[in-house]
């Protein structure tokens, strides 16, 4: 049932590795630390509210660009009273929970509870938050469906024209090869053939997600915009969505690792997905910022999600002509992009994600 979901989710906050591993994760505080700390004009005299706070480091931040009040959420017991002990330790604490006679003189006010049942605790009015900061975005971004209290959070105390960071989600979508996958790994194990195994890990992916590192040279097709999210404007139902998309195939990927095969084909094993957050110019005006979690760009906690396809896909069935007595090599790249249909919607475990992937043509 919902209740033990709830409390489920929140225990797995409760302990101090994953904050250790969110905390450690530079691209992510770099990003947040930036738009926070370098948008002066945002953040003074703002009144925040930190929707989450684990630890409360945004809320730490806020206080220190200069906010005038930081109301900051969590639903975790431990988390809240951890974050504010840490808020008091560092002399940025206004008020303790209620009951505590340990009042400080600081900005930071903790809230124990979840966003979605604040008003019962009525330390605020609703619109009157000039900023909301959160850190929501799980595997795939998606996972953990933290989004929609984000917009819970936006809808019910957010000022009309207030600002959101990060304003904006991006998920993208890139087709993986064999070097990608395990496959090479287990075909030659000290000489001796193991590829059942990587058969059987790559036929699992086909069913359940998996969250790993992509290396971008196992991509054998560019990468495109799957869906975007402008947390500003978006309904809180358009968090479930279907898109379509085009690979095409990367000329460069299909020659990587070839030798002196007469004839190559490239296959695509199936799709890799990542996202990307914006503290876009809209709020951020001194200084956006960008929080990566791509294939491309240094590795963060979130790593990438990959789905395999029931059967991989040729992409290009081109040839690669080494002649090596001339050493000339030609090469055609005859392209075989794939069409995709996607779907990523919310299950009916709350906190999972169900994401269909279709193949729609060759
Ligand atoms: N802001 C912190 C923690 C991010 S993790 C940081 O950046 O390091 C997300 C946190 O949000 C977790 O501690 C989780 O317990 C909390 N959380 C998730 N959903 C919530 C909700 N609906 N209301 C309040 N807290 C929530």
């Amino acid at each position: 049932d919902m209740k033990n979901i709830n409390d489920d989710y929140f225990a797995s906050y409760s302990s101090y590795g994953i904050h250790r591993e969110m905390l450690s994760d530079k691209v992510r505080m770099d990003a947040y630390g930036q738009a926070i700390l370098k948008n002066p004009s945002l953040l003074k005299s703002a009144i925040v509210m930190d929707v989450g706070c684990g630890t409360g480091i945004l809320s730490l931040f806020a206080a220190q660009a200069g906010a005038s009040r930081v109301i900051a959420v969590e639903a975790s017991k431990k988390m809240a009273s951890v974050a504010t002990r840490i808020a008091k330790d560092n002399g940025l604490l206004w008020k303790s929970p209620v009951g505590s006679t340990t009042d400080g003189t600081g900005v930071i006010e903790v809230v124990q509870g979840m966003v979605e049942e604040l008003d019962k605790s009525m330390v605020i009015q609703p619109h009157s938050v000039d900023v909301l900061l959160s850190e929501w975005m799980g595997y795939c971004l998606l996972y953990e469906a933290m989004l929609s209290s984000v917009l819970f959070a936006r809808d019910k105390w957010l000022k009309p024209g207030g600002a959101i960071l990060p304003d904006t989600a991006t998920i993208f979508v890139a087709g993986f090869g064999k070097g990608a996958t395990s496959l090479p790994f287990w075909e030659n194990v000290y000489g001796f053939n193991m590829s059942c195994v990587g058969k059987e890990l790559v036929d699992g992916a086909a069913k359940v997600p998996i969250v790993d590192v992509v290396e971008d040279h196992g991509l054998v097709t560019s990468a495109a915009i799957l869906q975007t999210f402008d947390l500003v404007t978006m309904k809180p139902d358009e968090v479930d969505f279907t898109a379509s998309v085009v690979l095409e195939p990367n000329c460069d990927g299909a020659t990587s690792g070839s030798n002196d095969l007469k004839s190559e084909t490239t296959w695509c094993y199936g799709i890799v997905l990542w996202f990307e957050t914006g503290f876009t110019s809209r709020f951020c005006k001194e200084k956006p910022a960008v929080l990566s979690t791509s294939p491309y760009t240094p590795q963060t906690h979130w790593m990438q999600t990959i789905l395999t396809f029931q059967e991989p896909i040729a992409v290009t069935s081109g040839k690669s002509w080494v002649d090596r007595s001339a050493a000339v090599g030609t090469e055609v790249c005859p392209a075989a992009s794939i069409q995709l249909r996607i779907s990523i919607a919310r299950a009916s475990q709350h906190r999972n994600i169900d994401i269909s992937l279709e193949t729609t043509g060759i």
